[in-house]
Order: C-alpha cells, then sequence, then structure tokens
C-alpha cells in the first residue's frame, strides 16, 4: 500500500515548526508495511490544501494529511478537504455526542463548528485534544499536535499494515566511499534493503521483512566492517517500535 502525507502549516515551510509528524509517520508507516511515497507540505492556504489533496487521493493508495483541524479561523484544512470532495460542511453527531459523553465537554461551552465534518465523513476521535479527525474515502484527516496524531494514528494504523518490517543500524567508522563496493555486494548477497547515512561515522540501516535475514546480513557487513562504538547497542535487530521520537 502506498501512502502520500500531506502536512498542513505556514510554520512548517517557514522553518518555525520542525515536520516530525511527517517523520514519525513515516517512521510508523513503513514499520507497519506500507510505503510512503510522498510527503507534500503546504500552507495554510485553501486552495493549496485542495489542490495537494485531490491529486495525492487520486494518486495514491491513502492520503493522511495532519494539520490545521481546530474550530478557529486559520484552521481550514477540514473545510478544504470537505472541498477536495466536494461535500459541505455539517456538523456530525457522532463525533459531538463522543466529545460530550465520552470526554465530558459542556455542550453548551464548546467553539461552534467544533464537530463539522465533511457531510458522509467517517469521524476519527480525538482522545488527547478536542478537535475531532475524519476519513472521507482513502484520506485521513488528523490534526498537527504531535499527541493528538499520534493517539489518533494509533486508533488507524490497522488499516495501513502489511508485513512487518524490521531493521538493523550499524555504525562504520569508515569514510563512505569505501563502503561502496560493499554495500553493493551486500545488497546483491541479501533480501534487504540497504541505506547509508553519513556524518561523523556512517551509520547503514538495514530494512526487509525476514529479521533472520536481516541478522545475517548485518552478521556479513559487521565482520567486514570497522564497527564504530558509538550506538553499537542499536546493532541488533529490532522489531520497529513506534514509541521512539524519530
Ligand atoms: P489546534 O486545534 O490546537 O489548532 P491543529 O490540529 O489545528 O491544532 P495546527 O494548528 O496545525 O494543528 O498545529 C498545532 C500545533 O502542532 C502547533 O504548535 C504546530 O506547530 C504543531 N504542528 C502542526 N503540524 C506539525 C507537524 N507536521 N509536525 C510537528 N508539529 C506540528
Ligand atoms: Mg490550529
Amino acid at each position: 500500500m502506498n501512502v502520500a502525507l500531506v502536512t498542513v502549516g505556514d510554520e512548517l515551510l517557514q522553518g518555525e515548526t520542525v515536520n516530525t509528524n511527517a517523520a514519525w509517520l513515516g517512521r510508523e508507516l513503513t514499520t507497519t508495511g506500507a510505503d510512503v511515497v510522498r510527503v507534500l507540505v503546504v500552507p495554510d492556504e485553501e486552495d493549496a490544501i485542495i489542490r495537494a489533496v485531490r491529486r495525492a487521493a487520486e494518486a495514491w493508495d491513502a492520503v493522511i494529511v495532519t494539520g490545521g483541524l481546530g474550530p478557529t479561523h486559520d484552521d481550514i484544512t477540514m473545510e478544504a478537504v470537505a472541498a477536495a470532495f466536494d461535500r459541505p460542511m455539517t456538523e456530525n453527531r457522532i463525533a459531538l455526542e463522543w466529545i460530550v459523553e465520552e470526554r465530558g465537554y459542556d455542550l453548551e461551552r464548546l467553539t461552534a463548528g467544533t464537530a463539522d465534518l465533511p457531510e458522509g465523513a467517517e469521524p476519527l476521535h480525538n482522545e488527547v485534544g478536542v478537535a475531532p479527525g475524519a476519513r472521507i474515502e482513502n484520506v485521513y484527516v488528523l490534526p498537527g499536535v504531535p499527541d493528538e496524531m499520534k493517539a489518533m494514528y494509533r486508533s488507524i494504523a490497522n488499516e495501513f499494515s502489511g508485513d512487518q518490517r524490521y531493521r538493523a543500524k550499524i555504525p562504520i567508522d569508515e569514510p563512505e566511499s569505501r563502503l561502496v563496493p560493499r554495500l553493493e555486494e551486500l545488497r546483491t548477497e541479501f533480501d534487504v534493503s540497504v541505506g547509508s547515512y553519513p556524518g561523523e561515522i556512517v551509520v547503514v540501516r538495514l530494512i526487509g521483512e525476514d529479521p533472520e535475514e536481516i541478522e545475517t546480513a548485518a552478521g556479513w557487513l559487521r565482520s567486514r566492517s570497522e564497527i564504530a562504538d558509538r550506538a553499537s547497542a542499536e546493532e541488533h535487530v529490532q522489531p520497529e517500535s513506534g514509541d521512539e521520537e524519530a
């Protein structure tokens, strides 16, 4: 399953906020076995959101949108998604009842429009904040606040599941150029995808669906390389865990 992420917010484009939602979702989805094929960052502008959501929904199996959900005037994501599907916004009774009954909010004091969603959308409950998310066809709309986004994503994570992936990280204290032929051989010999990330040392990351294959490939590489001390605890195969911060 391929998935595009559409992250909404001027602050992301301006570098005021680091796009940790995209990083976190990218990691989670990859772990689950989905392929993240695009990450788009769009401003808080209705037309930009409409265009991005329409195109992504047509091109890919699923789209996850984050940011701009609240009922304040600068939060226009839900309206834009409704417009992308040519649907009006209507008060969603299921979402409203959940906010009042499960979260104990006083109906009278809720900001008007809090539970407005595109007509026919399935509400996604917000267990941390107030603004509900929604699923409309293959588009999932989640909040921008990272903790709210994560909790809501977890409630839909099984919809993206494929074959669980495993990874190993091998820190190597050699110049990346020297690793090139070794990594090429690794790619040919083993059924794993290989990434190398240079910094002070080079971290080679193996990822694949068979933990034994990963372990064997990691052992092959380790036995031929100068292993760096740092992060050596991370070398062994571990199922991807969603609890780490990206
Ligand atoms: P609220 O209802 O609180 O307004 P929201 O769903 O409308 O939430 P935003 O207004 O877009 O979300 O952002 C709320 C907070 O979450 C801001 O501090 C914003 O910087 C942060 N945030 C939004 N998008 C991201 C992102 N992609 N990565 C990390 N943080 C984000
Ligand atoms: Mg907001």
